[in-house]
């Protein structure tokens, strides 16, 4: 094997430390990348050295692929601490699924919470009446769930799955994300039960109506204001 050019190709990676690094990689690139150094360390570690560059292209092009497909881009600091590897764990659930955060009392009034905002809304007029004139009695509603994107719903499904131990039983609980009146945004779990109570008495004044016998907190729009709700389902398979 002839004599490898090292001094210019040696020149060529110390000067740009991380050959063809695209811009604006930043440090998670350079850290990988072959470190400058003086020329004097030999031909040998040319051949190290091209390995490490592809290496660091290869995981650059990971990144990049990553970083452009995915629905929600880490900031780049944690992109840098954690690596790509991170994005890979399940998400905690966000405000987009419909989730309220455990320990936080949200009310029909707290549109922040896409679960209130995302309510249909003849179901979130006729609730925050209903939670106006409950408050007459002393009785604040609490939304413990609202809406929920599919895939909130299908992880509480999983969840109800693993907990009865059969899809069968779990389904009379938690009704698939096709079905569940809660993706539609037009079903809304009111607590505590005080609440509950009330809505069982007097929701129909506003068309609210509890829905399934085995769910005293689900509620739906069922009937026209002052009207009369229809009969109770057993369950959510019916
Ligand atoms: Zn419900």
């Amino acid at each position: 094997m002839g004599p490898i050019p090292c001094d210019e190709t040696q020149e060529r990676y110390s000067e740009n430390t991380g050959i063809g690094v695209p811009r604006g990689a930043g440090g998670y690139a350079r850290g990988n990348g072959p470190a400058g150094s003086g020329a004097e360390r030999g031909k040998r570690w040319n051949g190290y050295w091209l390995l490490g560059g592809i290496s660091a292209l290869l995981v650059l092009a990971v990144v990049g692929y990553e970083v452009s497909h995915s629905p929600r881009t880490p900031p780049r600091s944690q992109l840098t601490a954690n690596g790509p590897a991170s994005q890979r764990t399940a998400p905690a659930l966000q405000a987009d699924d419909g989730e309220i955060p455990s320990g936080r009392d949200v009310t029909p009034f707290d549109t922040q919470y896409s679960a209130v905002s995302r309510l249909a809304p003849d179901l979130l007029k006729a609730l925050q009446q209903a939670d106006n004139d409950a408050k007459g009695a002393g009785i604040t509603f609490r939304v413990t769930s609202g809406w929920r994107s599919k895939a909130h719903q299908q992880r509480l499904l999983d969840d109800a799955v693993h907990e009865y131990g059969s899809l069968r039983t779990a389904r009379q609980y938690v009704n698939t994300p096709e079905k569940s009146t809660h993706v539609q945004g037009k079903a809304v779990d009111i607590g505590p039960t005080d609440a509950d109570d009330w809505l069982i008495q007097h929701g129909s004044r506003y068309g609210l109506c509890q829905v399934y016998a085995n769910e005293m907190w689900h509620f739906e729009i069922r009937t026209a204001p002052g009207g009369t709700c229809p009969a109770l389902l057993n369950n959510a398979t019916d």
